[in-house]
């Protein structure tokens, strides 16, 4: 760090730089993002868009998951230079957090319901198994709070710098090879940290992963604080803890701290990691503000100190790593029994997109032929559970027939997008309709692929669809066409994998949007034609 820096501090709560050292951190000083429901309800419901304060339409609207979508017609070119007003809409993406990615059919309903009557029938299941609505207006934020809380839902602290939704197998609990089922510790986490003001003025976003999993579907080595599942020398099943992992444009996979953690602890361990984010975290600058930083420059020996000192008060013992994913495929498509004998049936809509009816019609399948369990995964797939063995072909052709494919093609199953220049007033390209006709063309171009290969577009360099951890991570930016002009393109990088290594970046190589199918079509052709036996995409780079 250079010394100037040093000096001034990086705005750590801990170390006394309270005063708010950006426009954010005034923010956040001058009241808590929670605060802001009170005045959604009572002032801008009712007077409407206008009457809203910019440090809430642009700040703490994000504590309930609300944002400001991008408006119609502003190309990619203008992201960087236009002011956050001119790329403003009067309408709101909302995000409803679905902890642990589990819901019931009634849950499913209502987010139905919310998406047909309130927000033109849009419905994007996202890689942190939350749902994203859009064209919200203001004056329907009360309904639709209204609509979800019914059922137990909430976007309380689905954005913003907060403990976001805290994603979990969508099996726990019932995964036939399950370590442990993290579902209780989940629970008590959301009940007891979400919504509190002890945790709701965090230096940036923090995310958190709790799984038991053996095919480590939570990606944990990418978040900010991960439990993994493992059972230690005296056969106790318990968590190995991982801290500090985060992508965007400074990607960190999270780090061991070597400790083992009782299931019981679960709940406090992730209080004082986040109590540590909370107050040693850097606040100084945005860039920097995430746990990752902090982790870089501690190391996880310190950062284990620093906890079991201050934070918990007794130390915890060290714990065995877990052993690598089952699969290079870390999802839950297919046909698949559960451990009671019933099966679960996971399947893949495009790019996480689906709309309310289809929410309806899976709703009313999920009733039909289960339980009515039904969940969201980290890949924008859903599952529905508790199938008896002989329904789940009936229930698989009822989902192809709505094209929700149970046995998709590679490139359907392992394709992912983010939101993109549609909504999202960050990207510079667009992304989901680019990543469904990928597939389609893929599809068609070479049939009988079948190896395992993530294709991840995101649409700016934030990388919410993971970008450096995909197979073909394609990141959105702005490139010159062979007649010299100006398009929208992507940056590849290639053999990413999770918790192995990021893609490499190679200098130069990008493609324009036109030449997508062509480039990524040459790409698996070559590798296919030069791989060795076995060899994987990522080794094979
Ligand atoms: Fe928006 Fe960029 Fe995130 Fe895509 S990667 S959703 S364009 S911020």
């Amino acid at each position: 760090m250079p010394p100037r820096q040093r000096r001034r501090g990086e705005g750590q709560w801990a170390l006394g730089y309270r005063e708010p050292l950006n426009k954010n951190e005034e923010g956040k000083k001058n009241d808590d993002g929670l605060n802001v429901r009170r005045r959604i309800l009572d002032i801008y419901s009712k007077s409407g868009f206008d009457s809203i304060d910019p440090a809430d339409l642009r700040g703490r609207f994000r504590w309930y998951g609300i944002y400001t979508q991008r408006r119609p017609g502003i190309d990619g070119g203008k992201t960087a230079v236009l002011e956050d007003e001119e790329l403003d809409d009067r309408y709101f993406m909302l995000r409803v957090r679905i902890d642990g990615g589990r819901l019931n059919a009634a849950q499913l309903r209502a987010i139905a319901d919310v998406s047909s009557k309130y927000a033109r029938g849009t419905a994007d299941v996202t890689d942190r198994q939350n749902i994203q609505l859009h064209w919200i207006e203001i004056e329907s934020v009360p309904a639709i709070w209204e609509t979800l809380e019914a059922v137990g839902l909430t976007t309380t602290e689905a954005c913003g710098d907060t403990p976001r939704v805290i994603i979990g197998c969508p099996l726990a609990g019932i995964a036939a090879d399950e370590v442990i089922d993290a579902t209780p510790q989940l629970q008590e986490i959301h009940d007891r940290y979400i919504g509190s003001p002890e945790f709701s003025n965090l230096p940036r976003k923090f995310k958190t992963a709790l799984s038991g999993c053996t095919a480590q579907c939570t990606v944990h080595e990418i978040n900010d604080i991960a439990f993994v599942g493992v059972v230690n020398d005296e056969g106790e099943a318990g968590y190995d803890l991982w801290v500090g992992g985060g992508l965007s444009t400074n990607p960190m996979f999270a780090k061991r701290l070597g400790a083992f953690v009782r299931p019981e602890q679960a709940p406090e361990v992730w209080a004082g990691v986040t109590g540590i984010f909370r107050d040693y975290g850097y606040r100084r600058l945005r860039s920097r503000a995430r746990l990752k930083f902090l982790m870089n420059d501690w190391g996880p020996e310190r950062f284990r100190e620093v906890l079991e000192k201050e934070y918990l008060g007794y130390r915890l013992p060290d714990g065995p790593a877990p052993g690598g994913p089952r699969d290079a495929r870390r999802d839950h498509v297919g046909i698949h029994r559960q451990r009671d004998g019933a099966y679960y049936v996971g399947f893949a809509p495009r790019v996480g997109r689906v709309n309310g009816d289809l929410l309806h019609v899976i709703a009313d399948l999920a009733e039909e032929y289960g339980s009515g369990r039904v969940c969201t995964t980290t890949e924008q797939k859903m599952v529905i559970l508790d199938v008896p063995e002989e329904r789940t072909e009936a229930l698989a052709a009822e989902l192809e027939a709505h094209d929700l494919q149970v046995r998709p093609s590679v490139f359907r199953r392992q394709t992912m997008a983010c939101t993109g220049i549609e909504y999202c007033k960050l990207a510079i390209v667009e992304t989901k309709q680019r990543g469904m006709d990928l597939i389609e063309e893929l599809e068609k171009r070479l049939p009988d692929f079948d190896e395992p290969l993530s294709i991840n577009l995101n649409g700016c360099p934030n990388s919410c669809a993971r970008v450096q951890v995909a197979d073909i991570g394609l990141k959105g930016q702005l490139v010159t066409d062979a007649d010299g002009n100006q398009v929208e393109g992507y940056q590849i990088h290639l053999g990413g994998t999770v918790g192995g290594a990021f893609g490499k970046k190679i200098r130069g190589l990008k493609t324009t949007a036109d030449e997508l199918p062509d480039y990524v079509e040459r790409v698996l052709r070559r590798y296919q034609d030069q791989r060795n036996d076995g060899e994987s995409f990522a080794d094979w780079v």
